[in-house]
């Protein structure tokens, strides 16, 4: 299957933002402008809090929810969790391994495996997020770091289930920062990461949908989405934008057009 096969992904983490009334508001204005398009998913991932009223909210020919994490257990003594039981009727997909989690509340890669296990075991789709900070890419450690995290992150998936999944590579170093990667560097990356899924698994990478994150911005949305083996685009401070978001989904499905002219 080739690159055009598989349906484009924009997912746009609001992170900790937004109340209630201001995360309806922006759905409001996402909605006016988002049309829906066939070959363009978009995904909403608000906080916890506001999973429940959203789902209720958005116009589901044009958006679907993701929670941003959740706890690899179904329920239990957690006092603060939320676990993928409990997302299941609200959500198609789970951000998991963002670097803000892996980073700042020190997930480790078998945490991380637990999650992607209970994610699928809970009948959502994960999406798997992965790459290197600018240390390890200065030590030229990318292609390590990114097997190492795809390797344990993975370990309990099937084949069956890892077709559908979604990986989102995502280098530390360009998250919220304003630090593009070139195109080139991407490129690399996305192929590291479907040679590893195909390592584990066999062919089923064609499978597999592989994002790119990292300060996406709606003029530099083209150079992303063209690059061959990226299926879509990870969003952070810009889905914050409505004019910004749309203008990215327009973007992505503008070059779909175009391809396919
Ligand atoms: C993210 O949070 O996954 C992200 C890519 O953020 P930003 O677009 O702000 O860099």
């Amino acid at each position: 299957m080739g690159n055009l096969e598989r349906k484009k992904l924009v997912i746009g983490n609001w992170k900790m933002h937004l109340n209630a009334s201001q995360a309806s508001l922006l759905v409001h204005r996402l909605q006016e402008r988002i049309e829906s398009h066939r070959d363009v998913e978009v995904v909403l991932a608000p906080s916890h809090l506001v999973l429940q009223p959203l789902s209720l909210q958005i116009d589901r020919r044009k958006f679907k929810l993701a929670a941003q994490n959740c706890h690899w257990q179904d329920e239990g003594a957690f006092t603060g969790e939320v676990s993928a039981t409990m997302l299941h009727d609200l959500v198609h997909y789970v951000i998991v391994g963002h670097s803000e989690r892996r980073h700042i509340f020190g997930e480790t890669d078998d945490m991380i495996a637990k999650k992607v296990a209970s994610v699928v075991r809970n009948g959502i789709t994960p999406v798997l997020c992965v790459g290197e900070t600018a240390e390890e890419r200065k030590a030229g450690e990318t292609k390590q770091v990114l097997h190492d995290q795809l390797m344990v992150g993975l370990k309990d998936v099937t084949s069956d289930d890892v077709k559908g999944i979604v990986i989102a590579y995502e280098p530390v170093w360009a998250i919220g920062t304003g630090h593009y990667a070139k195109p080139g560097q991407v490129k690399e990356a996305v192929g590291t990461i479907r040679h590893n899924i195909r390592e584990l698994y066999g062919h089923v990478e064609d499978d597999v949908r592989v994002l790119y994150g990292g300060s996406v911005e709606p003029d530099i949305t083209r150079g992303y989405i063209e690059i061959d083996g990226v299926d879509g685009l990870l969003v952070g401070g810009a889905s914050l934008n409505y004019e910004h978001f749309s203008a990215i989904v327009a973007t992505v499905h503008k070059t779909e057009t175009d391809e396919e002219k």
